[in-house]
């Protein structure tokens, strides 16, 4: 370390001050990917700061590895360094750096625990049934996606080709007409578990190390003609996006809330004591213009008894695994997660600067963005996922 120091300033009413701290992987300019965490508008250079090879490497996985102690320990060791002055070969401004995504992915899951989402959904899908499937209130419905295809934030996203069928004409091919935003909450995998031994709704902080946004783009036309009855397909697997920085546990602990009533009580291996909700506020914005508020509070199945559900089975997880929540809806029409359910099936155009929409147009960008109760009295920001719409390929 050179011998200059420099002291990162923290705003007031900053939400990335040193109670938050979420990690990525970036490079400094024509310096290589290594580990940091954001504070306030600068990175820091965890390699540099700490010394430690383990950061000195182009993803998260090996430091997630080594478990809740560990993340711990860093973390406290991060939040005293923050308010002494730094050596500035470790501090660099957030605009000056490039960012990958922050972990390599292993299997990656999507779940569908909003009841408004799920019910919205089951209204437009089948509306001449029960919007509830009667699974849907016994466990978190959910189902393996394609980790190959997740995009760190700023990607942009080619427009999917494939088969739809409008009315009751023949199925042809071509771009999807009805491409559309999924806001979600991603969980990330730090500590593995043991095929064969199913991870409990109170193991959960054990082995999740923290959160991320997560926009699950979907091709409704694509996916309303291949959906059943095996589920999702196409319609989703050609791009998710996920936010370059992952906040951890710790920084959300002010945001636990409880759950919203579940009736009927879940099973015994979904049931725990300490079981919560969280209490994050989303905001997307199309083409710069805010049209919905998801209410991540409202969801009905928890992060753990996600974790618990996936894992029943004896179904094992490896650091650097993802599960999403599925999209978070509120119960109000400006908190709806999903295009599809803000236009209502496109009957109801969504009012986005000085054009109306209804899917998305080539060339649009959403970007999504949330705030949590932070620990320190005032809110914490999490990563943006932000993603741009470009022209399908020519078919
Ligand atoms: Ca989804």
């Amino acid at each position: 370390m050179s011998g200059a120091t420099v002291r990162v300033e923290v705003a007031a009413d900053s939400l990335f001050g040193p109670e938050n701290m979420p990690y990525g992987v970036f490079a400094p300019p024509g310096g290589e990917f290594r580990v940091g965490v954001r504070l306030a508008d600068s990175v820091l250079d965890l390699a540099v700061l700490l010394d430690d090879p383990v950061f000195a490497r182009g993803e998260l996985n090996s430091f997630l590895a080594q478990g809740p102690s560990r993340w711990r320990a860093v973390r406290d060791r991060l939040r005293e360094l923050a308010e002494t002055p730094l050596p500035t070969d470790a501090v660099h401004d957030l605009d000056s750096v490039r960012t990958v995504l922050p972990v390599q992915i292993g299997d990656y899951v999507d779940f569908y625990a909003s009841i408004d989402h799920a019910s919205n959904l089951g209204r437009l899908f089948r509306p001449d049934s029960e919007p509830l499937l009667p699974n849907w209130r016994h466990l978190p419905v959910g189902y393996h996606g394609r980790a190959g295809t997740i995009v760190v934030s700023g990607t942009s996203v080619i427009r999917p080709s494939g088969q739809r069928r409008i009315g009751t004409a023949p199925p042809e091919f071509g771009p999807s007409q009805r491409l559309d935003i999924e806001a979600e909450l991603g969980f990330v995998v730090g500590a593995p578990s043991r095929q064969g031994e199913p991870v409990g709704v109170e193991a959960f902080a054990e082995h999740v190390f923290g959160v991320a946004l997560v926009n699950d783009w979907s091709a409704r036309d694509i996916q309303a003609w291949e959906y059943q009855p095996l589920g999702p397909f196409l319609g989703k697997s050609f791009a998710t996006s996920l936010s370059a920085w992952i906040t951890p546990l710790e920084a959300l602990a002010h945001a636990r809330v409880p759950l919203p009533d579940q009736d009927p009580v879940p099973l015994p291996y979904l049931h725990g004591t300490d079981d919560a909700g969280l209490d994050i506020d989303l905001t997307v914005a199309w083409n710069g213009e805010v049209v919905t508020r998801p209410p991540y509070a409202r969801m009905y199945w928890s992060p753990a008894q996600m974790l618990a559900h996936l894992t029943a089975n004896g179904a094992s997880i490896r650091t650097g695994d993802l599960y999403a929540s599925g999209t978070i809806s509120g119960p109000e029409p400006d908190q709806r997660g999903s295009f599809i359910e803000l236009s209502w099936g496109g009957a109801e155009p969504v009012v986005v600067g000085d054009d109306s929409r209804t899917f998305l147009a080539d060339g649009d960008e959403v970007t999504i963005t949330a705030t949590a109760p932070g620990t320190a009295g005032r809110p914490i920001g999490l990563g943006e996922v932000r993603g741009r719409i470009l022209a399908a390929h020519n078919t």
